[in-house]
């Protein structure tokens, strides 16, 4: 059995190569269309960031520290959230990436 994690980093992968399949790629969670993605930056450097990579409609998604954001990533800085309404909009239940067990 492919691990669920794994099946968000490959449609990571694949939004991060073709970026409008963001709009079409079914979420590897509940199978939707609703997929967002979004770097969270400091002011000080935008071409680096942490991903937030997740469904709209089931709430899920995954979280990867330290990327390079993409000329078309969409990048917002804390303070940016903040004064987002609430930063509502963003939240989801992280998938955990897989435990090694070796
Ligand atoms: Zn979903």
């Amino acid at each position: 059995m492919k691990d669920i994690f794994e099946e968000w980093l490959q449609a990571y992968v694949r939004v991060y190569d073709d970026p409008q399949s963001l709009e079409i790629l079914p979420c590897p969670s509940c199978g939707h269309s609703a997929l967002r993605l979004v770097y969270n930056v400091y002011d000080s450097d935008r071409s680096v960031g942490w991903v937030e990579f997740w469904c709209d409609n089931c709430r899920k998604g995954i979280f990867l520290s330290r990327a390079v954001v993409p000329e078309w990533g969409v990048t917002v800085t804390s303070q940016e959230r903040q004064a987002m309404s609430g930063d509502q909009d963003s939240r989801f239940e992280i998938i955990p990436p897989p435990i090694d067990e070796d």
